[in-house]
């Protein structure tokens, strides 16, 4: 029997009507016979309205209080989704970062997993239960809560995936897959169909805040497949994996208000770009402080604060055909 991994983030399970969107993605893939096991995140803009409400009572609360205030979060979400699935009729049982055996080392609110327990897991999945776990939090060896970071759930994911050797990971949001470049910078990005884990990773340190970073390594080092997908309509998502395309340009990045990076295994042959790039930067009058170029990325850090209209200029040149 297969096991299918599918995370949700905060968007998809914003409130009742899109909880039950979520079930019946759910129900579609269980139906077919593969165990299920589901990551969600907290509900909507939970997480920033209890920071926030952290710091009206207090300038520097402690990390160790803000991990259990945040947990809740997704903690709300998994109970009311195992709640919906069982009177929709489906077998569902909701457990926490630490009823999943999610162990991690003691750093407070930017934790690393460093064992996942699966016997829980594994003995409701026999009972043909859903499992649905929280995101973003495990246990430490004090039997503290800790929390990964902001986006931390997918994370959890693909941790788990590595965990249960899953056969795919889907990390359902509210877009439907990685982009050319950030669809509020640019007119017309195009989606991706594949990506290699390498260049996702890029991506990620450049800034693009489409996956959280550490779930990348994870999925690369035991190879779990990432299909990012929207949960609001059946397009065809992104692929991230250890396939790779030569010579493709992946997506132009622009980070801060003056680093563009351009992603793509093989770029530091494409002599043709690189001189388009060039030139685009000359004939806007702009100063460079560095210009790198190696296997799998240009960056281009700038002495002044650059328009996006260089941007665009960039990501037409990187992404033409
Ligand atoms: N709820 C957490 C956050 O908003 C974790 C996540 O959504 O992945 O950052
Ligand atoms: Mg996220």
């Amino acid at each position: 029997m297969n096991t299918i991994v599918l995370k949700f983030g905060g968007s998809s399970v914003a409130n009742n009507e899109k909880l039950n969107i979520v079930a019946n993605k759910i129900i579609e893939q269980y139906d077919k016979g593969n165990n299920i096991v589901v990551i969600v995140s907290a509900q909507g803009k939970t997480t920033d309205k209890l920071l926030e409400e952290a710091y009206t009572l207090s300038k520097t609360p402690e990390n160790r209080e803000l991990d259990v205030l945040l947990s809740t979060g997704e903690q709300i979400t998994i109970a009311k989704l195992s709640i919906l699935l069982k009177e929709l009729g489906y077998n569902a049982i909701s457990l926490t970062g630490w009823q999943a055996g999610i162990y991690t080392n003691n750093t407070n609110q930017n934790a690393i997993i460093q064992n996942i327990d699966t016997k829980r897991i594994t003995d409701e999945l026999k009972k043909r239960k859903i499992v649905i776990i929280a995101g973003f939090q495990g246990y430490n060896k004090n039997l503290d809560i800790t929390t990964f970071g902001r986006g931390g759930s997918d994370t959890t994911a693909v941790a788990i995936a590595a965990a249960l050797k899953a056969t795919n990971c889907y990390i359902y949001s509210d877009v439907d897959g990685i982009y050319t470049a950030d669809p509020n910078k640019i007119e017309d990005p195009k989606k991706l169909n594949s990506l290699s884990y390498k260049e996702m990773l890029e991506l990620s340190s450049e800034g693009a805040k489409v996956l959280h970073g550490r779930c990348v390594e994870i999925a690369e080092k035991y190879k779990i497949p990432i299909i990012t997908k929207s949960t609001f309509n059946d397009k065809a998502g992104t692929v991230i994996s250890d396939a790779i395309e030569e010579n493709t340009i992946k997506s132009v990045v622009k980070k801060d208000i003056s680093r563009i990076s351009i992603v793509g295994i093989g770029i530091i042959r494409n002599i043709e770009l690189i001189q388009k790039i060039l030139d685009i930067i000359n004939q806007n009058k702009q100063e460079l402080l560095e210009f790198n170029v190696t296997e799998s990325k240009i960056s281009i850090n700038f002495k002044n604060v650059i328009p996006d209209q260089i941007l665009e200029e960039i990501h037409s040149v990187a992404t033409e055909k």
